[in-house]
C-alpha cells in the first residue's frame, strides 16, 4: 500500500501560518510525544521512582528504540543503540576503527563535512599521539584520496550545506578495497533518504534523532556497527553500562555483548519517551515511498525558485542521485533574506557564509507547501524586503 502521508502530516502540532521548512535541523512536535513524556514522568518516574529501571523498561530503551530506528537505515535489528549526543557517537565509532586498522595512521573526510565530526576526529588525532592525522579533500574528490595509508575513511552521508550525496556503497567499497573501514554520519540521512547502511557495506554509522526523527531539542543519538564487526569493536568510552554485567560492579571493564557495548552511561529516558513517540509517525511508511515524495518537493521547490528568483544561485545537486532532501541556494545577503523569510513565517535556515537552506520533510510538507513557500521568498526576492537593519543583526543560533 503506498504511504498516506495526508495521514502522517496530521500526526504533528505545527503552529498557526508557519511554513516549517527546517525539519532537516529541529524537528516539529508530533501530537503523540508531549502526552507520552507526560506519562513518562508522571505515571513512571512520579510513582515507579527507581523501580521504574525494571518496571517500565527503561534500561531496555537505548535498544528497543534502536531496532526501530534500524529499520529506517536499512540495518540488521540488534546492532543499533541510542544514548549521547552524535559528536560523541562519532568519537566512539572513529576511535574503535582506527584500533581495528593498525598501522595506519590516516582519517579521510572532506571539507563539507560538519565541523563538530572534524573537531572530533581532530581531538582523537592528538590524543592518540602527533602521526595521527586527519585529511581533507573536497567532496567530489574523496574516492581519488582514498589510497592505502587511509585507516579510516569518515563522512556525512548528505552534505549539511549543499544537500549533495555521497555514493555510499561505491565509497566505502572503495575504503574496504584499500583496507581503510567507513564511518558514515546519517545526520541528513536518517528518515530523509532511502540510506541502506548494510547494502552500502557500511561499518559504524551515527546519526542524530531531532533532525528528521523528531525527538525533540537535545534527543539522543544512535550508533550502528556492523554485525561482523560487533564482537570485535572495542569501545574507547567504556562507561558502566557498556560493560558485560553493570550491576555485577567488577573493578575491570568487560565489553558487553555486540552493540551494547557501545552504551556509555545512563540514558536519557525523558528524550527516549519522545523519541519513542515520535518514531510512532514511520510506522507505515514504507522508506521508497518516503525517498519518492522527497524529490518530487525538491524538484518542486528548485523550479519554481529559478523560475522565480533569478539573483539565487543553486548550491544543490539538481540529479537526484547526488541530492538528499534539503535544498540550497547562495546569495550574499543570505542571512537577512532568511530572517525576512522567518518573519513571514517561512522557517528555514542560514549556514555560513552565504547558503539558505530549506529542508523537506515528506512527513508533514506537501507540495501546498512548496508552492507557497517559492511565492513568499519570490515576493522578498522582488521586493528586496530583505534589505532593512532588523534582518542584518545576527543571533547566536542561525
Ligand atoms: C547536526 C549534526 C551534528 C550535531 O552533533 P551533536 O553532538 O548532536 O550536537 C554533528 N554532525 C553532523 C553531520 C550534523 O549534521
Amino acid at each position: 500500500m503506498p504511504t498516506d502521508f495526508s495521514r502522517t502530516r496530521d500526526l504533528f502540532d505545527l503552529p498557526e501560518g508557519v511554513l516549517y521548512l527546517d525539519g532537516n535541523s529541529l524537528g516539529p512536535l508530533p501530537r503523540s510525544a508531549a502526552a507520552r513524556v507526560q506519562r513518562t514522568i508522571t505515571e513512571e518516574w512520579g510513582q515507579m521512582l527507581i523501580t521504574g529501571w525494571n518496571k517500565a523498561g527503561w534500561m531496555d530503551l537505548p535498544t528497543r528504540i534502536g531496532d526501530r530506528i534500524a529499520r529506517l537505515l536499512g540495518a540488521e535489528p540488534g546492532h543499533v543503540v541510542l544514548g549521547d549526543t552524535l559528536s560523541i557517537k562519532v568519537y566512539q565509532a572513529l576511535a574503535s576503527a582506527l584500533e581495528m586498522t593498525p598501522g595506519k595512521r590516516v582519517i579521510l573526510s572532506d571539507t563539507g563535512n560538519f565541523p563538530s565530526d572534524l573537531y572530533m576526529a581532530e581531538g582523537l588525532c592528538r590524543t592518540l599521539g602527533e602521526s595521527y592525522t586527519l585529511k581533507t579533500v573536497a567532496p567530489e574528490e574523496v574516492a581519488d584520496a582514498l589510497d592505502d595509508t587511509v585507516a579510516v575513511l569518515m563522512l556525512t552521508e548528505v552534505d549539511y550545506r549543499t544537500g549533495r550525496r555521497h555514493d555510499m556503497p561505491a565509497l566505502t567499497a572503495k575504503a574496504h578495497a584499500v583496507g581503510a573501514l567507513a564511518v558514515w554520519d546519517l545526520a541528513h540521512s536518517a528518515g530523509a533518504t532511502d540510506v541502506k547502511v548494510a547494502e552500502g557495506g557500511a561499518d559504524f554509522a551515527v546519526g542524530c534523532t531531532y533532525k528528521y526523527l523528531n525527538s525533540g531539542p537535545g534527543g539522543p543519538a544512535f550508533i550502528y556497527v556492523a554485525p561482523r564487526h560487533a564482537e570485535v569493536a572495542r569501545p574507547a568510552l567504556s562507561g558502566w553500562l557498556g560493560h558485560e554485567a553493570p550491576f555485577a560492579f567488577n573493578l575491570d571493564y568487560r565489553p558487553g555483548r555486540g552493540i551494547e557495548r557501545m552504551r556509555v552511561g545512563t540514558p536519557p529516558v525523558l528524550q527516549l519517551a519522545a523519541l519513542d513517540a515520535a518514531l510512532d509517525a514511520w510506522d507505515g511508511v514504507e522508506i521508497a515511498d518516503l525517498r519518492a515524495r522527497s524529490l518530487e518537493l525538491t524538484d518542486a521547490f528548485i523550479a519554481g525558485v529559478e523560475a522565480s528568483c533569478p539573483t539565487l544561485t543553486l548550491a544543490t545537486p539538481r540529479e537526484h542521485r547526488w541530492r538528499g532532501s534539503q535544498v540550497s541556494f547562495r546569495h550574499p545577503e543570505g542571512y537577512a533574506i532568511m530572517q525576512a523569510l522567518i518573519a513571514r513565517g517561512v522557517i528555514g535556515d542560514f549556514r555560513a557564509p552565504d547558503i539558505i537552506r530549506f529542508g523537506f520533510t515528506p512527513l508533514f510538507i506537501g507540495l501546498d507547501e512548496v508552492t507557497a513557500a517559492v511565492a513568499i521568498l519570490a515576493e522578498v526576492m522582488a521586493t528586496d524586503a530583505w534589505d532593512r537593519p532588523e534582518f542584518k543583526t545576527r543571533a547566536k543560533v542561525t
